[in-house]
């Protein structure tokens, strides 16, 4: 069954909607403030099945990821990245080449946060806010 995401402007939300039956696109209404004005947002992982597909990709990504094996995270930031098509940006990839290079991680990732890049630098979640609901 597909699902559908809407980006309520009011709300600065995503919702998504489960599209049973017969139902169509213009009956939604965002579920909280009940507005029509919605945007569908057109995504990969607009349906189900191909939802569940990339979460597993995504889990086998992360269990290869050894957290006292510098190289091991760095070519996991390179592959999500990549797979997100995300560009890292020249100050990413140099921090990843030292990390490669066996430098401390933790002294890598303080100058990060001092050049700008935070915790959320990388596979953060964008603005708008997502609902985690289905409706
Ligand atoms: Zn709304």
């Amino acid at each position: 069954m597909p699902i559908y995401e809407y980006y309520c402007t009011t709300c600065d939300t995503i919702y998504q909607f489960l599209m049973r039956g017969n139902r169509k696109s213009q009956d939604l209404s965002c579920p909280k403030c009940n507005t029509s004005d919605l945007e569908r947002i057109m995504s990969q992982f607009s349906t189900t099945s191909s939802k569940s597909t990339s979460d597993e990709d995504m889990a086998s990504d992360m269990a290869d990821i050894n957290e006292n094996d510098p190289k091991s995270m760095a070519r996991a930031v390179r592959k999500m990245a990549d797979e997100m098509g995300e560009d890292l940006g020249p100050e990413l990839e140099h921090a990843l080449g030292r990390l490669e290079n066996g430098e401390d991680p933790e002294k890598i990732e303080q100058e990060l946060e001092e050049m700008g890049f935070g915790e959320e630098g990388i596979g953060a979640a964008p603005s708008p806010a997502r609902d985690p609901g289905l409706y």
